[in-house]
């Protein structure tokens, strides 16, 4: 009987458990289906709408290389995957003179994927068609880790220790199949092009510059971070002028690489010493790689608290923040539109925001120094900042995006209290203490004598002559005085105990 294997964000062949179901029933044919209406209101936002592009195109070519190929459908508005595959399957019924096939895909764990998943399920059941779906994203299947009683962690260390007890259940690597044979005949494909997925005006060369999408570039970006950065991840990993990070995110968030492969990669990286999962978990816990796996364990916790939460993209999981009086009305748009510019006369703040609009990707540190000065500072929403990080991140992903804005607003699991207000200045100078990474991305300060990078407004102004810069011209005057934003906060918090 021929499979149906329906790609979605695993778009990988190593240790994908659904295409290792799918050839045992022999013939398989790879889908795509693009239908991101069904993702309301989370449409993938222009950053991932390139990296998809780019991602299926190198899937594609994996495929061929094993005999196969990649068919891709748009679904057009107004329809649906499940009519899209039941048109699929109809029509590999006839090319295959078969009365039916099995559908295979790896579990999406977004509310809305959940459930246009559990109707299509139902439906192609009820159909007589068989239909299994796997996990193929997550170190351990959401809704399987929860405290003594029965009810869901909402703090990190608890969850992840409940996971390193359970890592026994972590499953062994899937091999890459060396063939993946295809139909007699195929069914029709659109064109990658066709799904409309690059920008119309070009503004993705930062992205091109920076990121190889697919599956081999994901591999290579994993070995060049093991081979030399995962050395020094603890100390490193906070400071954003260096690459002391994986930059995994992207490629973990198409499911390029799993973190399975992550973790057993790590296993074997510390074979000398014991299997982490026993007694040794804690000698691999306080090392390098520990910190790193530590980090990936988020990811886990975070499609957990969505899978459990599944408001928390809109709504703050501590309700008594539902009512925070956030600023409204002409200025806090207008600070809205200075934030995401990258032109708040912070410069810590707007190099984050410009290495985001350029590369799609920000460093953590600096996200949640960001993330903290708008709500914070400008009083602005969490939502509108998810929102824009979802535009225009390539890793944008709902678990983790969800999770980073309510850690900074103070409103979600294990997350910052509200009245710890980052200090912009701060953390520049204790981050990023020579302005390397300012420099970098707000060139119009690179003048700026190390004293005062972070902080121009202070410089006397023969300094700021000698740097040939004139606030308010050459550079935004700071859009709030970092006391007064300070005290708003606190007052907004003080209002909304009462
Ligand atoms: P590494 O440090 O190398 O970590 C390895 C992997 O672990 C990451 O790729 C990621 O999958 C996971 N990870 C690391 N830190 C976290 C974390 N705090 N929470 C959840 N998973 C984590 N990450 C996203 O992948 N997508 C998002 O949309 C996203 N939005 C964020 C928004 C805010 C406001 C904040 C504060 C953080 C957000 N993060 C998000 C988490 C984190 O910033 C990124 O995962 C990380 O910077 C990616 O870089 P890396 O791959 O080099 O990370």
């Amino acid at each position: 009987m021929p499979a149906l294997l329906w790609f979605r964000n695993d778009l990988r062949l190593a240790d994908n458990p659904a295409l290792r179901a799918a050839l045992k029933h022999g013939a398989v044919v790879p889908v795509y289906l693009y239908a991101p209406h069904e993702e309301h209101p989370w449409e993938p936002g222009g950053a991932t709408r390139w990296w998809l592009h780019h991602s299926l195109t190198a899937l594609d070519t994996e495929l061929r290389a094993v005999g196969s190929r990649l068919i891709v459908r748009a679904v057009p508005r107004g329809e649906t995957s499940l009519s899209a595959l039941e048109a699929l399957h109809s029509e590999i019924c006839k090319l295959c003179e078969t009365e039916s096939t099995a559908v295979f895909w790896n579990r999406r764990y977004e509310p809305a994927g959940i459930r246009h998943d559990t109707e299509t399920k139902g439906v192609l059941r009820s159909r007589g068609i068989t239909v299994e779906s796997f996990n193929g994203s997550l170190l351990l299947e959401a809704g399987s880790v929860s405290n003594q009683q029965g009810s869901p962690f909402q703090v990190f260390t608890p969850f992840w220790k409940a996971c390193l007890a359970k890592a026994d259940a972590i499953p062994a690597l899937l091999p890459r199949p060396r063939e993946v044979p295809g139909p007699k005949s195929w069914p029709k494909s659109a064109q990658i092009s066709e799904l409309g997925l690059l920008p119309r005006i070009k503004w993705d060369a930062g992205l091109a510059d920076k990121w190889t999408p697919g599956e081999a570039g994901a591999h290579e970006r994993f070995k060049q971070f093991l081979h030399e950065p995962i050395n020094t991840y603890k100390s490193a990993r906070d400071i954003p002028s260096v690459d002391g990070t994986s930059m995994l995110s992207p490629h973990l968030h198409f499911g390029e690489i799993g973190p399975r492969q992550i973790w057993h990669a790590l296993q074997e990286l510390n074979q000398e010493r014991p299997p982490v999962h026993a007694k040794a978990k804690k000698e691999l816990d306080k090392s390098d790689a520990g910190h790193f796996l530590r980090e990936v364990g988020w990811r886990d916790f975070a499609y957990h608290l969505l899978f459990h939460f599944p408001d928390t993209p809109e709504q703050p999981l501590r309700d008594k923040y539902r009512d925070f009086p956030w600023r409204q009305g002409p200025s806090a748009a207008r600070d809205l539109m200075a934030w995401k510019r990258g032109r708040t006369g912070y410069p810590i703040v707007d190099a984050g925001m410009r290495q985001l609009w350029h590369t799609g990707w920000m460093h953590n540190r600096v996200r949640m120094i960001v993330g903290s000065f708008l709500v914070k500072h400008l009083l602005l929403p969490w939502q509108d900042g998810a929102a824009w990080f979802w535009d225009t991140l390539v890793d944008a992903d709902l678990a983790n995006n969800t999770l980073g804005w309510q850690w900074v607003a103070g409103c979600g699991a294990d997350a910052a209290p509200y009245f710890r207000i980052f200090n912009p200045v701060l953390q520049g100078q204790k981050f990023d203490a020579a302005g390397e990474y300012v420099r970098k991305w707000v060139p119009e300060l690179t003048t700026m004598p190390d004293e005062y990078i972070h902080a121009p407004w202070d410089a006397p102004q023969e300094v700021l002559h000698r740097a040939r810069i004139q606030l308010g011209r050459d550079y935004p005057e700071p859009i709030i005085d970092h006391k007064e934003g300070r005290e708003g906060a606190l007052a907004a918090l003080a209002k909304l105990k009462e």
